[in-house]
């Protein structure tokens, strides 16, 4: 028997209109590095918008592309940092019909122009701090039809005829934009992975899975987003869609705050402060800086005011205990851990605490460090490698596979199809992650399947003995990798970045500091200590390369 309700599509014009209808005046902040300090240097310049403003560029931006041609399902690209215009980019290409493509700004050229041509995108959005990317851009990629330059014209640029100037453009449209009717299946946005495992593949999120994802991140026991907050998302907007929160706080009315170009641990803490910002979200390196500025600050005897600051979300990749009781202890503020990827738009699971665990308790403090629990309609299993369900006792480790209505089903292209299994009938998606389940549903990541250490046929987790090791007072960063040994075949290898001024501690101390921790076979067969660990465009150790630099090594 079939329902009474009403088929409404989920679709992203329902979060522009209500925008439009209820939150006109909620401020929109951004970062941009385009002032001028009295001597005429640059410096960066706070802009102030509102919902209403950006719902209202936003129309202007989706009749502007239309008038140049962009139908229903064509991709325009961005190749841009976290701010306002950004923000009506995000709004106003889904709501033409057309798919926003975001694209990783830091990525080499090559891989840029590999990824737009793999895509079909038929225009992009260039920052005007990127303009200098163009020609590379032009010449590798044949089939983009326009670049539209976000930002202030530049003489440089103005000059030529084919390059269109955002600002510009959209003051010719009014905002009386008709949306074109939208299946909810059909795709809103287009990510790619970041290719830390392999080369990139894309991944198109829909109109329903998007609407879906704000409405699940947004709650208590996920992100906490509501009308009252002000929501600062340094992860960029490139890196799938700043783990939605772009849409969720729309969809919530929670004013937004941008830091464009900007993410050192000062910068950041202005704005926290500045704009009196309830959440934050960014990976832990973020973290790490924002940290070591809170705490010169307090030392300096000038700490920062952020007592408006409820939430640090983190994410990425794992955050160490250490960096969750040292934000807790020493600043009063709480680090809450989100696990997801590109292929899951991305949140699949939160942190949060369950009735009668105290925040700041041991018992506390050891399932902040874990991922959290899934948020509703997400479903998680553990696999053998032989493909058999294993135990949730938080002790068993096995592949992580996931599934809902906003994991991905397949890739762009039909590539990666060894990343999905069938079982009991029902599609699941293979995270490549390697994490254990508790009695309570708490996932705990150990590792990427493809960083994880196999030592004489046991696994080994790099991110528990990273996480020890960054304990450590002298350690700043620690990643672990496998080095081949002839009679285990895996074991493995600290490679540290110590802490300014540290001394460097003795691997017998180093050692004698893990002992307590772990069973004797996990514990490094040696420890180099380096000036940098190389770190990806999604601020993430490249342990790639760090395999790459350190292959042959044997421990002395
Ligand atoms: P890529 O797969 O190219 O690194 P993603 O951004 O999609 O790009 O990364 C997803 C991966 O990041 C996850 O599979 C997981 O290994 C890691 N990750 C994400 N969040 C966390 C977290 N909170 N703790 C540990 N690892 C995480």
């Amino acid at each position: 028997l079939l329902s009474t309700m009403m088929d409404v599509q989920l679709t992203v014009p329902t979060i522009l209109e209500r925008l439009r209808t209820l939150y006109r005046e909620r401020e929109v902040v951004s970062l941009l590095p385009d002032g001028k300090d009295a001597a005429g240097a640059p410096i960066a310049r706070v802009h102030r918008s509102t919902y209403g403003e950006v719902a209202h560029r936003a129309l202007q931006l989706a009749s502007a592309l239309s008038s140049l041609g962009v139908q229903p399902g064509d991709r325009v690209a961005t190749l841009a940092v976290n701010s306002h215009r950004h923000l009506e980019a995000y709004l106003g290409v889904p709501s033409m019909g057309a798919v926003l493509h975001t694209v990783n700004i830091r990525l080499h050229p090559d891989q840029t122009c590999w990824i737009l041509n793999h895509a079909e995108d038929r225009v992009l959005l260039i920052e005007s701090a990127f303009v200098g990317m163009i020609p590379t851009i032009r010449a590798g990629c044949p089939k983009l039809e326009h670049i539209i330059v976000l930002g202030e014209a530049s003489a440089e640029h103005a000059l030529d005829a084919d390059i269109l100037d955002y600002e510009t453009l959209i003051a010719g449209f009014s905002d009386d934009f008709v949306y074109p009717d939208i299946d909810e299946r059909q795709a809103a946005a287009m990510c790619y992975t970041s290719g830390t495992t392999g080369n990139p593949k894309g991944v198109l999120y829909s109109h329903r899975s998007t609407v879906l994802h704000s409405l699940a991140s947004a709650p208590k026991d996920a992100l906490n987003v509501g009308e009252r907050d002000v929501v600062m998302a340094i992860v960029p907007m490139f890196h799938v869609n700043a783990w939605g929160l772009p849409y969720t706080c729309a969809m919530a009315g929670a004013a937004q705050v941008f830091c464009g170009m900007f993410s050192d641990g000062k910068a950041i803490a202005r704005m926290l402060e500045q704009e009196k910002v309830t959440i934050t979200a960014g990976v832990p390196t973020i973290w790490m800086g924002l940290l070591a500025e809170l705490d010169r600050a307090q030392q300096a005897g000038q700490p920062y005011d952020l007592s408006s600051l409820e939430t640090l979300v983190v994410g990425g990749s794992a955050a160490p205990e250490s960096l969750i009781r040292a934000f807790q202890t020493r600043h009063h503020l709480t680090l809450r851990h989100a696990w997801g990827m590109t292929e899951t738009h991305p949140i699949g699971t939160v942190s949060n605490m369950p009735p009668g665990v105290e925040l700041t308790s041991d018992e506390g403090f050891a399932l902040q460090a874990k991922q959290g629990r899934q948020v509703p309609l997400i479903e998680l299993a553990l696999l053998s490698d032989d493909g058999e369900r294993l135990p949730h006792d938080g002790q068993t480790m096995g592949r992580l596979m996931i599934r809902g209505p906003w994991v991905t089903a397949s890739y762009h292209g039909g590539v990666g199809q060894d990343n999905f299994v069938t079982l009991g009938g029902k599609l699941w998606f293979d995270t490549g992650d390697i994490a254990t389940l508790d009695a309570r549903g708490y996932m705990h990541i150990q590792d990427r399947s493809k960083d994880l250490i196999k030592s004489g046929g046991e696994w080994i987790s790099s991110v528990d003995l990273e996480n020890a090791l960054m304990a450590h007072p002298a350690v700043a960063q620690a990643a672990v990798i496998a080095i081949d040994d002839p009679k285990w075949d895996e074991r493995p290898l600290a490679v540290l970045v110590l802490r300014p001024g540290a001394e460097r501690p003795s691997s017998s101390e180093l050692h004698e500091f893990l002992v307590p921790k772990f069973a004797k076979w996990w514990l490094p067969d040696a420890y180099e200590v380096v000036e940098s660990i190389p770190i990806g465009a999604t601020g993430k150790f490249l342990k790639r390369e760090l395999r790459d630099q350190f292959r042959g090594y044997t421990a002395a």
